[in-house]
Order: C-alpha cells, then structure tokens, then sequence
C-alpha cells in the first residue's frame, strides 16, 4: 500500500535502514547528556540549516509534537494578547488549545478562498503575538510567504508565529519573516511521527528571554538554554533525532525539493484540469497549497473512488470533519517517489 495520507505519511525508503543503523550504532539507548548526543545535535541542527536555508542566527529547538510547539508558544511568548489567523481546522484547534491558557487569544478567521489582505487586520497593542497557519492541511490552503513578509513589515513589535507543519522541508520558506516556525516530522520530512521542530529567530528569543517563563520543563528560556549546551530538559526521542539527521544527510537542498513539489503540483492540477468527475476543492489558484491536495466530488464518487483506491493499493487521504464525504486528500510530499505519483495520477485520471 502507497500512502499519500497527508499525516502521518509515507516515511522516506531508508527509513527502516537507518533505525537498524541505530540500533547497531547504539543509539537506541544513548544517554541524552552524553558527547556522542551532543556531537549528533550539533550535526542535526548545523544539516536543518543548511538544507532548508534557516538564517544561522536562528536557534532550533525541538519537542515531541507540533501540537506540543502550540503550547509552549502560548505559555512561553504569550503574556497579553494573540492574534489567530485561520480558515481551516488546524489553526482553529490552535486558537482552541490557546484561549484555554491565554484568554486575550483573539480569532481572526477567514474564508478558505480568500486571499488575505493584512491591512484589513489591526493588531493592537505592542508585544503580542500573531499566530498564523502557513499551510492548513484540513483544506489544502497557503498564506505566501509575501504575505507574511507584509504582516512583519507592519507588526514589528509583535512575535509572528507560523505553523508549516504539512509544508517544512516541502516548499522553501522565508524564514527571516517570522519568528517562530513551528513543525512535527511525519508530514513533509517523510519520517515517523514523535518529534516536533520550533525554529526561532533571535528576537523570538530575545523576547522569550525578557518573559523568562520557566514555570514548565518545555518552557521555551529552558530548552534555548539547554539547546545552548546541545541538550534537552527531558530525555528526547534520540531516535527521532538520529533520523531526521540522517534523512537531512540524503535529502537534496530546499531549493530543489521546492521545485520539484511545485512541478508535481502543476501535473497534478493538469491531469484534475481533464478529470471529469474530481476537481480541486478551493477555486482559488492563489491561495492552493503545494503539498497538501483536497479533491472534491459527489458523495458517492468519493467513496467508489476511495475503495477502489484501496484494492489499487493507494491509501488516500480521507476529507478532514465537514468535508469528509465529498473530499479526499492527497499528499504532496517529497518522499513520494515519481513512480508513485505517476501511478496515483494515472488511477485518478480514469477514476
Ligand atoms: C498535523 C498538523 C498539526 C499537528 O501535528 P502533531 O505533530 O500531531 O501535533 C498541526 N498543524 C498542522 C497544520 C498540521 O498539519
């Protein structure tokens, strides 16, 4: 079976290979304080930067989920008030999980064909945070990385906080414009899920620092601080670790990778451009996501399509709450092979 789930999703081919590697290397039961650790946090953390070209001033920090970044940026940066700008699920449920510890959480939500305008948003006030869902999976949305140049330029008094968990390591973002980047490794890092990724820019730092929060074990002061000494404040999945490593070692720059999603999601669009029963669900080329693809249909062509799929052996992507009769999604991610796609391409186009 082919998975094109968009999460968890196909890990990369040598995943299985590199976990043996672990095993007999010793990593399975390395101690997490110990040189060998460091020496492999110290790579790990240098192969993220130069492949996904992160400023080298930013500093990485990693935990068990992007859902668990969504809490230490509540915690860590939030004193006043957060701004949430959302049209789909995921940064809904980002909204949801904040205003349960921040009560100046504040929703912006717009409608999933628009393009937005952030002149029509004030953000009040100086210090606050401005949370924005870079790439909504529930509905194969992106906000460019121009618009988040924009918001920078208007707030820059405010921390800009973007989730790219279904688009880091896919697409090429421009990390400069925001201040915190926040991930988990089972979407486009073709990896098995467990760890998540919190990139941060100097002055995300800074201000973190200003806060100094350290009431949790994840407080963002405490893991800058033990990230300086190439640590963590709790055991972390060093096998996770030890994985993202070696995929960042075989995985071509950003640059490349960028190009060959964008290239596979013109195909994509052209076969769905001929298909005559499925068609993309946002009629609004500008604001379509790269990787993560919802195809819309009637009820009952969803489900035929879906079963068949299976016997086929693709494992589609079901349609995320409300959609989930008339989409499916589909991933796409780097670590899908061209044969792979082809073959998906080639079962849609007839189905
Ligand atoms: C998958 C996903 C999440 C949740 O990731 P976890 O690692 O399960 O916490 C958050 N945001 C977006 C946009 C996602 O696609």
């Amino acid at each position: 079976m082919i998975s094109f789930y968009p999460g968890p999703s196909r890990v990369y081919d040598q995943v299985p290979k590199y976990v043996k590697d672990a095993h007999a290397a010793g990593i399975l039961s390395m101690n997490h304080r110990s040189p060998e650790f460091i020496a492999m946090m110290k790579r790990t953390v240098a192969l993220l930067k130069q492949k996904l070209s992160i400023p080298k001033n930013y500093t990485i920090l990693f935990t068990s989920s992007a859902t668990e970044c969504w809490e230490v940026v509540a915690q860590s940066w939030i004193t006043n008030k957060s701004f949430h700008l959302y049209n789909g699920a995921f940064g809904q449920k980002w909204y949801d999980y904040t205003r349960k510890l921040k009560p100046g959480a504040t929703a912006l939500p717009f409608g999933r064909e628009t393009v937005l305008n952030p002149g029509q948003f004030v953000f009040e006030g100086t210090e606050n945070v401005i949370c924005i869902t870079q790439n909504e999976t529930s509905n194969g949305t992106q906000v460019s990385n121009e618009l988040i140049r924009t918001i920078r330029a208007g707030n820059p008094q405010h921390i800009i906080a973007v989730d790219v968990t279904s688009s880091l390591a896919g697409i090429k973002l421009d990390f400069s414009a925001a201040d915190i980047w926040l991930a988990s490794v089972q979407k486009c890092f073709g990896l098995p899920a467990g760890l998540g990724i919190m990139i941060c820019s100097p002055g995300a730092v800074e201000r973190a620092r200003a806060i100094d929060n350290r009431q949790f074990y994840n407080s963002a002061v405490v893991m800058i601080d033990m990230i300086g000494k190439w640590q963590t404040s709790c055991t972390p999945n060093v096998m996770g670790i030890y994985l993202l490593m070696r995929v960042m070692e075989k995985v071509k720059p950003i640059n490349a990778i960028h190009k060959i999603t964008a290239s596979r999601y013109k195909n994509w669009m052209k076969m769905l451009d001929k298909q005559p029963t499925l068609r993309h669900l946002i009629r609004n080329e500008a604001v379509r996501s790269l990787t993560v693809l919802p195809l819309e249909a009637d009820e009952k062509t969803i489900s035929k399509i879906k079963k068949s799929a299976k016997a086929n052996g693709f494992l589609l992507g079901d349609g995320y709450g409300d959609l989930k009769p008339t989409t499916l999604r589909i991933a796409n991610f780097p670590a899908l092979t061209d044969r792979e796609v082809q073959a998906l391409t080639k079962f849609l186009a007839k189905a």
